[in-house]
């Protein structure tokens, strides 16, 4: 039996196999043979098509025979072919290695490299992984496969320009990354310098105050006291911006979200315009998530000001922490995003939005509709970048005019925080403070509550049992109160009358209301205006210590 190739009388090639056998007499005399033609024409055109392929595809390949030890283990690889791409891009030549195994050829060869293979030859699945070969300084993609049972064979790619050019572009990345730092520091040393001269009158002030040998003893004592104070928010100032503007390595651990935003927002405080409303709304407990720190208030920076360039004529603008399940139905509709548990981060605002066109481009690096000098184009496409580093996903709403809020979805991470602060996270010690506040409440036992719990965050709390009282108190130190927590409904003076007349002598003084009766029942009397910070009684310890703690760190 052979191969044969006739030319037909048309002048085309046809292929056959040829079956030729002897005819034999009886007698065994050869009288003649008998031959069968097998028209393979087609097969034999597929197989000059494969063997084309084989020698001129540019993705190295080479099949292997599985050799397996007696329990059918792969054990080694016998080079059954090799095209002449894999040969340049290995260095192999196929003359010296088919019909030879992988460990006759290469003894060195590392055992994983047959269990790999071999993970392939077992189960049949492909397999795909880069692989740097340092000899030859070039990087390759591999995918393995297993084209009949006993042999498998596999694909290289040469990927050294794109791992290069992948490499080049995260170099960049980082670089836009410290960049964007960097101008972001110096908008925070801006606000910062701000506020380190208003910290700076009370010292001046005082000592002056101070020089003077005639003043009594209890004046010269809170002079030192408001320099102290001074002194100490200034230093903590410094440390804040020297904390976000020193360059850190990277770190990713399991990170409570609220605390960033806790941590970070008295500094962002100093870049936001005085016409901006700015709050900050954070979850009572929510699971930490896997991140870096640094990353993140970075992330919250960019948002915040990007919120504030598109809200010139003021407005509000909203950072929100919150925890949610994002179920099929949500993904479905958002493409890029998995079903799970996420923490979210939502920075919202007020300002002028935008249409369809800008938003598809946003995420683009250099993308910007700022005039020259004002926008580089290269905050959202930084947020993007720590995003996906986080392996989070980024959402947009926005519509002209209509203000816009970008979400952040990142994963919840099973892994318990390590530091203590961190698990402390859900304790109340966050919620700590040194501010003053003057409670003015009738009922004693409501009051004592109150003062024990402030009292153990760490405030100054002077007490008052109704409003003549409380103007007692602030006429003589009104100066050092920061907060007027009040009762509203009291005999004499009800809490929004002391209020007003309190806020009169101290325009910047903040208040935030108790009352056994609800909401709506107290401003559908009128009692109080629509938007004023509120604590229904009876009030946990949480609710208490949040609500005060907001009420202070708002921006007013
Ligand atoms: P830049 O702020 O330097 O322009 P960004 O990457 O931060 O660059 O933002 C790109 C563009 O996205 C902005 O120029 C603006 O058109 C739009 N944009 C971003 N955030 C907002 C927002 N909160 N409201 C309206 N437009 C926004
Ligand atoms: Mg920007």
């Amino acid at each position: 039996i052979y191969e044969r190739r006739f030319k037909r009388s048309d002048g085309t090639t046809l292929w056959t196999i040829v079956s030729a056998a002897p005819i034999v007499s009886a007698t065994g005399e050869y009288v003649g043979s008998f031959g069968m033609f097998t028209d393979i024409t087609e097969r034999k055109k597929t197989e000059e098509k494969y063997q084309t392929l084989f020698n001129t595809m540019l993705d190295g390949f080479a099949s292997h025979e599985i050799i397996c030890n007696s329990r059918g283990d792969p054990v080694d690889y016998r080079f059954l072919s090799v095209n002449p791409a894999f040969e340049k891009l290995t260095g192999i030549v196929a003359a010296d290695v088919i019909g030879k195994t992988v460990l006759e050829v290469f003894p060195d060869t590392e055992p994983m490299w047959i269990e790999v293979y071999g993970k392939v030859a077992l189960t049949g699945e492909p397999i795909h992984f880069e692989n740097f070969t340092k000899a030859l300084n070039r990087y390759y993609e591999v995918s393995a496969f297993q084209p009949s049972p006993n042999q498998f064979a596999c694909i290289v790619k040469d990927i050294t320009s794109r791992t290069i050019a992948e490499e080049e572009r995260a170099k960049l990345v980082e670089q836009i990354q410290q960049a964007q730092k960097m101008e972001s520091v110096g908008r925070l040393a801006g606000g910062v310098a701000h506020d380190l001269n208003n910290l700076l009158t009370p010292v001046l002030g005082y000592s002056e105050l101070l020089l003077n040998e005639k003043i009594a003893d209890e004046i010269r004592k809170g002079a030192v006291e408001q320099i102290i104070n001074a002194g100490q928010r200034a230093k903590e100032l410094v440390r804040q911006l020297l904390a976000f503007s020193r360059k850190q390595t990277m770190e990713f651990k399991p990170t409570f979200m609220n605390n960033v935003v806790k941590d970070f927002q008295k500094l962002l405080r100093r870049t936001i315009r005085e016409d901006i409303a700015f709050e900050t709304i954070l979850a009572p407990s929510i699971p930490p998530v896997k991140a870096d720190v640094g990353q993140l208030e970075q992330v919250i920076m960019n948002l915040v000001v990007n919120a504030q360039d598109a809200m010139q004529n003021g407005g509000k603008l909203i950072v929100e922490v919150s925890h949610c399940k994002l179920d099929e139905a949500f993904t479905m509709n958002h493409e890029g995003v998995e079903p799970g548990e996420y923490v979210q981060l939502s920075v919202s605002d007020s300002g002028h939005g935008m249409d369809t066109e800008t938003l598809s481009h946003i995420f683009e690096p250099f993308f910007t509709t700022k005039e020259v000098g004002k926008g580089t184009g290269l905050g959202l496409s930084t947020v993007y970048g720590i995003v996906k580093q986080h392996n989070g996903s980024i959402l947009v709403q926005s519509e002209p005019g209509k203000g816009t809020k970008f979400l952040i979805f990142i994963p919840v991470t099973q892994e318990a925080p390590t530091s203590k602060t961190e698990t402390m996270q859900s304790a109340l010690e966050l919620l700590h403070g040194d501010e003053t506040i003057l409670l003015v409440e009738d009922d004693e036992n409501v009051r004592k509550l109150a003062l024990t719990i402030l009292e153990r965050q760490g405030y100054q709390v002077t007490v008052a049992t109704n409003g003549i009282e409380a103007l007692e108190v602030l006429a003589l130190k009104g100066e050092t109160i920061q907060l007027l927590l009040t009762d509203i409904v009291m005999p004499k003076m009800n809490g929004r009358d002391l209020y007003e007349r309190a806020v009169q002598m101290y325009p910047h003084l903040k208040v935030l209301y108790m009352s056994g009766y609800t909401r709506d029942i107290i401003t559908h009397h009128g009692v109080v205006e629509e938007d004023f910070q509120f604590i229904q009684k009876p009030f946990t310890i949480r609710a208490l210590v949040t609500k005060v703690r907001n009420e202070l760190d708002r921006v007013v």
